[in-house]
């Protein structure tokens, strides 16, 4: 642990996790951190976020991945904690359809908030509780491709697909970032 925490990056860049309580943000956060992560807050403005080093292809990107810290609802986080992001995870729980109904609110917020070219997943989690499922995985895609976001479904309990879920979103952003700097 810790080795690669300090090594030179090429660049920083942020990316939060949004979406309704208890559709397993932190989790998430937590399994993609493993021992490599620092975990940070911003008590004042509620908000945790968490550091990890990352190689895609020749660059070593620092990734700062923001959690609401159970703050969801409290609409003053709501600039401060969009500013400058490249990326978001949007989480919704695949046993709760509730969760996933709210996804368009959340993309509303995202669009009205957020960078217009930020990289966006979505990411129905919990697909370990199968047999409790409310929202089957083709409407999860269909929803992210009228949408124009990436789709994954994970497990943050098994941890299945976290680290790819991750790593598509910040390989994008590579892909955007290094673009635009051409
Ligand atoms: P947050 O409020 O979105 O940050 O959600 P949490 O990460 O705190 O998770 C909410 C609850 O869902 C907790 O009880 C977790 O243990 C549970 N949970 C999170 N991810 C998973 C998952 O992939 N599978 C299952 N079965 N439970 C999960």
């Amino acid at each position: 642990m810790g080795d690669s925490y300090d090594e030179e990056c090429d660049y920083l860049f942020k990316a939060v996790l949004i979406g309704d309580s208890a559709v397993g943000k932190s989790n998430l956060l937590s399994r993609f951190s493993k021992d490599e992560f620092r975990l940070d807050s911003k008590p004042t403005i509620g908000v945790e976020f968490a550091y990890r080093n990352i190689r895609v292809g020749e660059k070593l990107i620092k990734a700062q991945i923001w959690d609401t810290a159970g703050q969801e609802r409290f609409r003053a986080i709501t600039s401060s904690y969009y500013r400058g992001a490249l990326g978001a995870l949007l989480v919704y729980d695949i046993t709760r359809r509730a969760t996933f109904n709210n996804v368009a609110k959340w993309l509303h917020e995202l669009r009205e908030f957020g960078n217009s070219d930020m990289v966006v997943v979505l990411v129905g989690n919990k697909s370990d509780l199968g047999n409790s499922r409310e929202v089957d995985e083709g409407e999860g895609k269909n929803l992210a491709e009228a949408e124009g976001l990436c789709f994954m479904e994970t497990s943050a309990l098994e941890n299945k697909n976290v680290e790819e879920a991750f790593l598509i979103m910040i390989s994008k952003i590579h892909e955007i970032t290094s673009q635009k700097s051409l």
